[in-house]
Parts: structure tokens; sequence; C-alpha cells
């Protein structure tokens, strides 16, 4: 299903969100265009060394952030970062806050999601071959667990569970959604891209884990912010991921290890 490009390998892959387009931490940076049976990824894959490790990066917008959250090619994506053989993937993406103590500024390591896309592709599997793959734990807990302990060495403040509400957008919640999001879902954090990039590389048997960056509080809070106020925080944000990324990179094992996530498919394929 994920033929491998030949001599075009990478191990860690990084798709960048909202502010995070450009991957300067990379060095011996070549572009990839990859061909996908589903059509185009986001942009050319950027392959480059960090610490002796290979690394590949996919602005999830295209550079120049072109493409609305609900225009993605998500499959083409994944499809594109599996065939390259990736093991890793860390998503970076800037999302709104459901909670008080979930403050600007603040990453969020989402352990949870509640999907409230509505017309999005969401999986490889559209027969013949038919598969249920399991979402009840739907992100590596080796990969969350890693990010958790880097971003609090670095001194971020992080918090280490959360769940993500993923809408369709593009536009923004209205204050009655905001409050069911948060009082009746019990959502902490509020977003349009995490569905279906997370499943789909789960059905591509990869580690996946998402650093959420919060870069405001979602309508609820009824506290109007500044452009200016917002433009801040993501620049404050995007300073902390490419630490974070800088640290966590060279840190993770070669092979996952105490995780499921590369045997997502076993009993689910009928
Ligand atoms: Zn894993």
């Amino acid at each position: 299903m994920f033929p491998p490009q030949p001599g075009k390998r990478a191990e860690i892959a990084i798709i960048g969100g909202s502010g995070l387009y450009d991957p300067e931490i990379l060095e011996d940076i070549e572009e990839l265009k990859v061909y996908t049976p589903y059509g185009q990824p986001s942009d050319n894959i950027i392959l480059g060394t960090l610490k002796g490790r290979r690394v590949a990066f996919l602005p999830r917008h295209g550079r120049g952030h072109k493409i609305p959250p609900h225009k993605i090619n998500f499959r083409a994506n994944i499809w594109a970062l599996k065939s390259l053989g990736i093991k890793w993937v860390i998503s970076v993406s800037a999302v709104g806050s459901l909670r008080e103590d979930y403050k600007p500024g603040d990453f969020v390591i989402p352990d949870q999601f509640i999907d409230m896309t509505k017309k999005r592709e969401y999986t490889f599997f559209d027969g013949p071959v038919v598969a249920h793959v399991s979402m009840a734990d739907p992100f590596c807990e080796e990969l969350r667990s890693k990010l958790i302990e880097t971003a609090k060495e670095l001194g971020i403040s992080v918090h280490g569970r959360g769940t993500y509400i993923c809408i369709e957008g593009p536009r923004f919640s209205t204050r009655a959604e905001s409050r069911v999001w948060k009082d009746v879902f019990k959502a902490d954090i509020i977003g349009m891209t995490l569905v279906p990039e997370v499943n789909l590389a789960c059905e591509a048997q990869m580690c996946y884990a998402t650093v959420a960056m919060v870069t405001d509080y979602d309508v609820w809070a009824e506290r109007p912010v500044t452009a200016e106020e917002v433009i801040k925080t993501m620049a404050r944000n995007t300073e902390n991921a490419k630490k974070l990324l800088y640290e966590i990179i060279p840190k993770l094992p070669t092979e996952p290890k105490d995780c499921s996530c590369c045997n997502s498919l076993e009993n689910a394929v009928i």
C-alpha cells in the first residue's frame, strides 16, 4: 500500500502548522516532489539532517499558507511521508483554548480528540480492503511522553493531557458552539487540522503525536484579542516549537519500542 521511494529515506517527520513553514533547524537540505495515488501533498517535502538524524519537513498549509484546513490533502501528505520510511511524525499546530488554565503561549500534548469535521477523506481503506483501526488511544504514548519531558526541560509551560476538538472550519465557532465544546463535550483545545491526519497516520502504522500551541482563548471567553497580541503569541510559540524539535529529534530511538502504533492494523483488517 505504501511503496518506498528508493534512496530518499528519512525516519522522523515534522508537519508544520500555522507559523511553522520553514525547516530552518535542518542542515543539508534537499527538496523532493512526491507523487501519490491521492494527488499532491501540501508542498514539496524538505529532507534534511539534524544532529545525524534524517528528517522530513512538510508545511501542512503549503509554503505561504495557501491551503485552508478543509482543503488539505491529508491522505497525500501521510502517504508521502510513509513512502519515505518515516516512523515518527511530530505534528505542530496552533489551537484555541477552551479552559482558563491553558493559556496563550502554553503547549498542550493532547491524549484524546473529538472529531466534529464534516467532509474529509478519513481513510486509506476505501475497499476492497476494509479496516477499522482502534482510536481508543489515538496518539503515540512514547512520543507524547518524550515531548512532554523535553518541553519541561526547556522551561516551556506544557500540559501533558488534553482533548482536542477538531472542527471543519474555515470559520471559527459561534459563541453557542464554543460553550458546547467547553461545557458539554469537555474539550480543552480547539483546532481545524488534527483530523484526519492523526487517524491516517495510525492506519499507516506510524507513531504520531501533536504539539498544540495555544494562541488565544476561543470565543467562549468573551475576551476580545487584538491581531497584534495573537501575532506576538504565535511568534513566541514558533520559537519554542523550534527549540522543542531541536532537542527532541536526536532523543528519539531509531525504532519505537514502548508503543503499539506500528501494529495498528493487527486485528483491524477484515
Ligand atoms: Zn508509537
